[in-house]
């Protein structure tokens, strides 16, 4: 027996492999390309030719392959589901919450504990203070998972017995960054085609962040209250700034996919009498289906 199995040898499954053998943790590992599993084996780990070996040799299995539906594909090989019985399957692959209570159901049916996460991190930081795992499922399962979670991220959060919570805030995080990374990129081509250095204006923007961590936490507040009614500026002031980017993207002859897009926004929000609450009173666009 291993301490723990490691099922996935991708970028992410290799160094959440690494960060346990780094532990002085006996690992056994299986990846579709077994290839991949060279640099771990040279480290001490132990190859298993078909899945069932890998849910054989540990008390617990930790997948991190690409989606769900890989995870499904991996647990119908032969012998699978009847060597999960008594085991903890700590599942750190991506996807949205359903897949996680359907997996969570199967997994239980083969009289195995299931803990679902999600990695907040890139593969570098895996075992370091700065990597983040969020998680959810039963306490108990969270409780017995946390002596291997804690050697792969240094920032765990348990969010509670709903398996399908920890996917959940892993996606609203992923919406954030959306915005977050397609809003700095058109920022980087309106610096470039002002003859302004893209380097100066990331710089800025991280000078910005304690006050936009500090938006962040009031929105989360404003929301959650549903007090949109008291803006210092209004969602009509913010809407008119955002349709001013068009006029500007079309001067510097650059793309205006996310300015109008952004702007069809604020505008429905407007054209429902939104415009002089809380520039977030978006949501109530966003969120009817
Ligand atoms: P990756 O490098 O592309 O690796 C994908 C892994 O999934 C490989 O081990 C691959 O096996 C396996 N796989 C894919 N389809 C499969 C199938 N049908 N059956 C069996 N195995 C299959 O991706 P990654 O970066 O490791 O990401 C893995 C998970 O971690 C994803 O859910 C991702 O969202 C999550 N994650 C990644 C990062 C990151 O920065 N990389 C950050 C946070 C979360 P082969 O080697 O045989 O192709």
């Amino acid at each position: 027996m291993s301490d723990v199995s490691v099922i996935g040898l991708g970028e992410m499954g290799s160094a959440l492999a690494a960060a346990i053998l780094r532990a002085g943790k006996t690992v056994t590992v299986w990846n579709r390309t077994p290839a991949k599993a060279e640099p771990r084996v040279r480290e001490g780990a132990r190859l298993a030719g078909r899945v069932v070996e890998a849910i054989e040799a540990s008390p617990t299995l930790v997948i991190c392959v690409a989606d769900y539906s890989a995870t499904a594909g991996v647990l119908d090989a032969a012998g699978a589901m009847e060597a999960l019985e008594g085991r903890l399957v700590i599942q750190l692959t991506s996807g949205v919450p359903r897949q996680a209570r359907t997996l969570n159901e199967r997994v239980k049916l083969a009289g195995a504990r299931y803990l679902d996460g999600a990695i907040a991190a890139w593969p570098r930081q895996i075992g370091g203070p700065e990597a983040a795992v969020i998680a959810s499922g039963a306490e108990p399962v969270f409780v017995e998972a946390k002596a291997t979670l804690s050697l792969l991220a240094g920032k765990l959060s348990y969010v509670g017995p709903e398996i399908g919570s920890a996917l959940a805030l892993f996606n609203a995080a992923l919406s954030y960054l959306a915005g977050h990374w397609i809003g700095f990129s058109h920022g980087a081509a309106i610096c470039d085609a002002e003859g302004l250095a893209v380097e100066t204006f990331g710089d800025m923007m991280a000078s910005l962040s304690p006050s936009l961590a500090e938006d962040l936490q009031h929105m989360g507040r404003v929301i959650s209250r549903n007090q949109f009614d008291a803006p210092e500026s209004t969602l009509r002031t913010a809407g008119a700034d955002i349709s001013r980017l068009v006029e500007l993207s079309r001067d510097l002859d650059i793309g205006c996919a996310w300015p109008s897009f952004a702007t069809s926004i604020f505008q429905a929000a407007i054209g429902e009498g939104l415009g002089g609450q809380e520039h977030c009173a978006i949501t109530k666009v966003l969120r009817r289906g």
